[in-house]
């Protein structure tokens, strides 16, 4: 299949781009490198660009017949998106419809999209589902609900097929040691705690310990990137079978808090990691775990990294050399 990845220069992308090649498609890059990394592309082609721009879009469609487009672009931090609303919104929604209505004038009807689990908000549940209600709690999340409502009335009033994937925590690097977390600011917590265990970055803040979690620290669901990125490619197949805009959970099913991931950490490097203790981090919710079992059954999805210890010595493999 011939593939449009935009976005297939970030994080979870380019691990989406590899994957694409090593399964014999062919992917095509979109991205305008705000935060993705060129290098990061291997041997895919890239088109420089911006989904902002209609008519570099409308040129890219016409140049190529495309099967389907996995669209990672976005603005993805929560804290920026409450500083920067309108910045979120445009280009998170507005830069999706064009992108929407340049596959529909060129006849492409599948879709798969990054969604969060940020859709959800405050969790009112151990373990997350698809029922679960939805009611974000900052213009990040929002921006994420709103493509998934946009998609589901393409379906009704064009027929567009698509599937959005909600991620938990994205987290690890390919095996390989080529592509990785390379983030400018970096936010994320392993990264962090790696960049700790190295002696480098500001310090590693460890955001609240007053939460009700076995230590009062956050619980996650780390889920790795080359899992994420089968994902994507089990939707495409979905999509031949299955009409209709569809949701799927992706996470292991399993939270572990902040000082757990610190320690594993330590395990995975051998190395004491240097924290503080600082306030809670606004936006927080202290619980985020996945149900998968629908992206289990209906894709037949099976993570195969599950250990948290598994996922972090890929990444520390990354971290320890990164390419970019
Ligand atoms: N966190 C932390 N220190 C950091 C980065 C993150 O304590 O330097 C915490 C954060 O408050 C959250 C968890 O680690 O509870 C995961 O945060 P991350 O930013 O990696 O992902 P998010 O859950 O926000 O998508």
């Amino acid at each position: 299949m011939k593939v449009l990845v935009c976005g297939g220069a970030g994080y979870i992308g380019s691990h989406m781009v590899r994957h694409l090649l090593a399964s014999g498609h062919q992917p095509v890059v979109l991205d305008n490198l705000s935060t993705g990394h060129r290098e990061a592309v291997g041997d895919a082609p890239l088109v420089q660009g911006d989904l902002m721009d209609r008519a570099a879009l409308a040129g890219l469609f016409a140049g190529t017949r495309f099967d389907a487009v996995i669209h990672f672009c976005a603005r993805s931090l929560v804290g920026e998106s409450v500083e920067q609303p309108y910045a979120y919104y445009d280009n998170n929604v507005g830069g999706t419809l064009n992108l929407l209505q340049a596959m529909r004038e060129a006849g492409v009807a599948r879709l798969v999209f990054s969604s969060t689990a940020a859709v959800f908000g405050q969790p009112q549940a151990p373990l997350i589902d698809e029922q679960h209600a939805t009611a974000p709690i900052n213009p990040y999340g929002a921006s994420k609900l709103m493509v998934e409502r946009i998609l589901a009335d393409a379906h009704r009033a064009y027929g567009l097929r698509s599937v959005a994937l909600r991620y938990f925590n994205a987290a690890g690097a390919d095996p390989s040691g080529d592509i990785g977390e390379s983030h400018q600011p970096e936010t994320h917590l392993i990264p962090n705690v790696l960049r700790s265990a190295l002696g480098q970055g500001a310090g590693l803040k460890v955001f609240g310990d007053d939460y009700a979690t076995a230590d009062g620290t956050c619980v996650r669901d780390y889920v790795h990137v080359n899992d994420l990125a089968a994902a994507h490619l089990q939707a495409l197949g979905f999509m031949d079978a299955h009409e209709g805009a569809h949701v799927f959970n992706l996470g292991n099913g399993q939270g572990f808090t902040v000082l757990q991931v610190i320690e594993a950490a330590r395990r995975v490097t051998g190395v004491e990691i240097p924290f503080e203790r600082a306030p809670r981090r606004a936006g927080d919710p202290a619980v985020l775990v996945a149900s998968s079992a629908r992206a289990r059954e209906a894709l037949g999805w099976a993570p195969r990294y599950s250990d948290i210890g598994a996922i972090i010595e890929t990444a520390w493999r990354w971290h320890r050399a990164p390419r970019y």
